[in-house]
């Protein structure tokens, strides 16, 4: 294949499907079609005329995981980069607000990781730029585990990575892009991200001051961190001294316990136990 070289990016997603979604209703949407065989052809590689097209002007939504990569990769906290590099608003989901990269001022919108080098945070550049063409969708099929995976090729008429001649199977495009762990964390999150779609918040609605908990602990690790360690919540939840240390160690490991601490808050459930309950 040609190679993507240090670009590549586009602006790929995880659909999310509530549960008694029907997904086949959506099979067409726009730019958007399911797999319905084995492979798609895309390629993306200096070659194309598009080049580093799709970096600018994307609507580019992102998820717990990308934050952590990218704060990493630029070295700054959570905190810093959700203030720096992301717009939130009510989108798709009218119960919480989706996380978008911030575009650039310049008159193109460029990303603001594009460079004339390329992309400064390749190795860690969002699920969405990973996953074009593909869009994986994960209905929940009941209460409990059982999932329905399904796949989508986006097709964006400027896009002529879909002219080029090379197949992919699903598999084969999820190894060279390096999915996996973007699959696994992204499932955890639509787990969450299910509870919010079904309004949570009660009475007060998208005002309650639980949103704005919750909207930290699913985004922002570090200021989560500060939190469990530099306030009374370890007096009140009963945290095994080995989860303890993980947490401090590990941002992954953070993210899963807002995760769970989201879900003890808003429907009492999950792995977390209070120590008055
Ligand atoms: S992070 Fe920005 S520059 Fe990098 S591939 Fe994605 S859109 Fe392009
Ligand atoms: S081929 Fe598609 S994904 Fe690649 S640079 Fe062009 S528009 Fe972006």
């Amino acid at each position: 294949m040609g190679k993507r070289g240090r670009f590549a990016k586009v602006s790929g997603s995880v659909r999310l499907y509530g549960l008694g979604e029907d997904m086949q209703e959506k099979k067409i949407n726009g730019n958007r079609m399911l797999l319905d065989k084995d492979k798609f052809r895309f390629e993306c590689h200096p070659g194309v005329s598009c080049f580093t097209r799709c970096c600018r002007n994307a609507d580019m939504y992102l998820y717990p995981y990308d934050i952590i990569r990218l704060k990493k990769k630029l070295k700054i906290s959570s905190d810093e980069f959700l203030k720096k590099h992301t717009i939130s608003a009510f989108r798709d989901n009218k119960y919480f607000p989706s996380l978008m990269l911030k575009m650039s001022d310049d008159e193109e919108k460029s990303c603001p990781f594009l460079t004339e080098e390329g992309c400064t945070v390749y190795e860690d550049r969002p699920f969405s730029c990973r996953a074009y063409p593909l869009e994986r969708a994960v209905a929940r099929l009941n209460d409990v585990d059982e999932r329905l995976v399904q796949y989508f090729v986006a097709n964006h008429p400027y896009c002529l990575g879909h002219k080029e001649p090379r197949e992919w199977t699903v598999k084969e495009w999820t190894e060279n892009q390096q999915l996996q762990t973007y699959d696994e964390m992204n499932d955890l999150w639509v787990n969450i991200d299910t509870i919010f779609r079904k309004n949570p918040w009660g009475d007060q609605g998208t005002s309650s001051p639980a949103l704005k908990m919750a909207f930290l602990a699913c985004f922002n690790v570090d200021k989560l961190k500060d939190f469990i360690f530099e306030s009374s919540f370890l007096s009140r939840f009963d945290v095994p001294e080995e989860r303890k240390e993980k947490i401090m160690e590990s941002d992954v490991e953070l993210m899963k316990f807002g995760f769970d601490w989201v879900n003890y808050i808003l429907t009492s459930s999950g792995p977390l136990t209070s120590k008055n309950p």
